[in-house]
């Protein structure tokens, strides 16, 4: 069986300078960048997440309640849903694009071009292994992370290589990896404002 590097929502408006941007973004899409120039055999697969929105309801709201609804960002189209520079995608192999007329905090919720799951992709390919990167560490790589596992996969999130938006939905996350058996290496970086 085999392993799978999941780089989820390293994308421009969740970066510095971006409509929703968790303090530490920009680092991360380095540091994940740095990983992946340092482990050329790290992983079988490396696979990407993009939050995609084109008319997400409730999900954008004026004014946001940063819970449930945010500032508009990752608009299909825009700048803002492009992966941030720092970000060397070149070992990229599929994007599974989420949220299009809904709130997705899950990759595992996203989707190929053709339609074809997260989950369904990794087992097609023979993964059973994930390790999951990006941001943020206290929304859709908690989502991401939680749905990985309950999907039965060994489940490893790389906190260093995450960025969160708050101490104490982090500090929630974390219990939640814990609660879920999900493996965690590292700390993530908050800064939060
Ligand atoms: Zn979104």
């Amino acid at each position: 069986m085999g392993n799978a590097l999941i780089i989820v929502d390293v994308q421009n408006d969740f970066c510095e300078g971006g409509s929703l941007a968790v303090a530490g973004g920009a680092d991360v899409a380095a540091g994940i960048s740095r990983l992946l120039a340092a482990e050329p055999g790290g992983w079988d697969h490396v696979v990407a997440t993009k939050d995609y929105h084109i008319d997400p309801g409730a999900h954008f709201g004026d004014p946001p309640d940063f819970v449930d609804s945010w500032p508009p960002h990752c608009v299909v189209g825009t700048q803002g849903s492009e992966f941030h520079p720092n970000l060397v995608t070149d070992r990229v192999e599929v994007i599974f694009h989420k949220g299009e007329h809904a709130a997705a905090y899950s990759g595992f919720e996203g989707h190929t071009d053709d339609g074809e799951c997260l989950a369904d992709w990794l087992r097609r390919h023979g993964v059973d292994q994930v390790e999951i990167t990006g941001l943020a560490t206290d929304f859709c790589v908690r989502a991401t992370a939680l749905d990985a596992a309950a999907e039965g996969f060994r489940t490893t999130v790389r906190l260093d290589l995450t960025a969160a938006i708050g101490p104490d939905t982090a500090r929630g996350a974390l219990q939640a990896f814990s609660d879920a058996g999900i493996t965690t290496r590292g700390e993530p970086v908050i800064r939060a404002a």
